[in-house]
């Protein structure tokens, strides 16, 4: 892994990967706090949906047969003979000349085998004149007899029981990620709670002697920490809880004392971003170093270099139970830089940690076509910020071969690794191959979607 070979994209995250022992433990989450958890166990439903034939319309419960000749002008006159309403067992059975008013989502009673709806009917009061218009108001005084107006099929506005799902059917899958339906779902078939994975516990260190806090003054040459926010922000959307280790001065005391923190934690992952590179100041890879192994890599990317990945563990005396170590990511300081090393490198190890399924650890890919010439050095891969045309309703336009059409953020000018104000700007990275040194306009190019959230 190490030498001086420069490593792909692919073998650097592979080598990431391969120190994943398996995805966080499950827990359970209440559904009031389950949107965007990612599911550790398939669910399965415990009840069919719905329990029990129940109507689709206010209207009443017969027999289909004794409509079956019903018209406007030769309307068929039914008994009342009782009601069931939405929440209430049916209490008497549908016989032949006999009608029951039922109300939306109530079982059906018994002896009916179809739903007139009340549109198609006309109240009669005891003596047989109209107690209403036709249609009446569904809740009104229940009539003594109904004229129905038309003849209605078997089955005729019934909602059978499991039509929607049969008890035990599967409806939720391992590794989905809970949505707002999702969690109707699951509350639509009784459940109140469900097993996820717990959130990965990510700290996140800046470093830098130069580097404050946002809103602190900056004295001669200070700048303002944009990374640790940015990373909270990056690790939050990508699922992870993140927890703040602070901006460390670059002295190995100060870095080991706040990866220890964060060890003691229980992180099952750290961030720290800066001092990586090889400069008298660079500390955080021995810092890395007291607690467990890591390499600096020189992946064949651009920007990303230099880049320290490892795993490590809080003193045994600290922390108790036997867990998994905690994946080290050094990454360079320049934001831009944390930036694209995060989406490349940690977003997906968080994902996959997190539980997420294979297919599910990546950006949604794409294919886009420059709108401009751009040049990178040859030899790496260049993850360059683009934004993307789109039409007035916010939808990126395609070409006839549905290829998006992206510009650089910033403009060419705007992709150095320092350029903050470009990166804001992106819709997505589009990825230039190792081996072009520069890339034409109309150069077909994939595309990976950034969070516009
Ligand atoms: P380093 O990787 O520590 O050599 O830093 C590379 C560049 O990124 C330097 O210009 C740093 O000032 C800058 N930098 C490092 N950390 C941060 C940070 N947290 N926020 C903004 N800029 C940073
Ligand atoms: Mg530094």
């Amino acid at each position: 892994m190490s030498g001086d070979r420069l490593l792909s994209v692919e073998e650097a995250r592979d080598a990431v990967f391969a120190a994943i022992e398996g995805p966080t433990p499950l827990e359970i989450a209440w559904l009031s706090e389950a949107r965007g958890r990612v599911l550790a166990e398939p669910v399965t439903s415990p009840i069919a949906l719905p329990p029990w034939d129940n109507s689709a319309m206010d209207g009443y419960a017969i027999r289909a047969t004794d409509v079956g000749v019903a018209t406007d002008d030769a309307p068929v006159r039914l008994e009342v003979i009782g009601e069931v309403r939405a929440g209430q067992a049916p209490d008497v059975t549908v016989q032949r000349g006999t009608a029951v008013r039922i109300a939306t989502g109530a079982p059906l009673s018994p002896g009916a085998d179809a739903v007139v709806p009340v549109e198609a009917t006309t109240p009669l009061d005891a003596t047989g004149a109209a107690a209403g218009p036709r249609g009446r108001d569904a809740a009104g005084p229940l009539p003594q007899a109904v004229m129905v107006h038309t003849a209605v099929p078997t089955g005729g506005s019934i909602r059978p029981a499991g039509s929607d799902l049969v008890a035990g059917s599967r409806i939720l899958d391992a590794g989905t990620v809970l949505t707002p339906a999702a969690i109707g779902l699951a509350a639509g078939v009784g459940l109140d709670h469900l097993s996820v994975r717990r959130r990965p516990v990510v700290g996140i260190l800046a470093t830098g002697d130069e580097v404050r806090s946002p809103g602190r003054d900056l004295g001669p040459a200070g700048i303002p920490d944009a990374n640790g926010p940015g990373l909270v922000a990056m690790v939050e959307a990508a699922g992870g809880d993140p927890r703040v280790l602070g901006i460390a001065k670059d002295r190995l005391e100060d870095v080991k004392a706040r990866i220890c923190a964060g060890l003691i934690e229980g992180a099952d992952a750290l961030i720290v971003s800066g001092g990586v590179s090889v400069g008298p100041y660079d500390v955080v890879r021995a810092g890395f170093e007291a607690f467990g192994t890591v390499q600096l890599w020189r992946v064949a990317v651009q920007p990303g270099k230099p880049f320290a990945f490892g795993t490590g563990r809080a003193p045994a005396d600290r922390i108790p139970e036997e867990r998994p170590p905690a994946l080290l990511f050094g990454l360079p300081g320049n934001p831009v830089s944390t930036f694209v090393t995060f989406e490349l490198f940690v977003r997906p190890a968080i994902r996959r940690l997190a539980g997420h399924r294979d297919d599910d650890l990546f950006r949604p890919r794409d294919r886009a076509v420059l709108a401009g010439p751009v040049t990178k050095g040859s030899g790496r891969r260049a993850f360059v910020r683009v934004t993307v045309e789109r039409d007035d309703q916010g939808t990126p336009r395609r070409d006839d071969h549905g290829r998006v059409h992206a510009s650089l953020a910033g403009g060419q000018g705007g992709q150095g690794s320092h350029v903050l104000s470009a990166l804001a700007t992106a819709d997505a990275l589009a990825v230039i191959p190792e081996t072009d040194a520069s890339l034409a306009a109309g150069a077909e190019v994939e595309l990976w979607w950034l969070d516009r959230a």
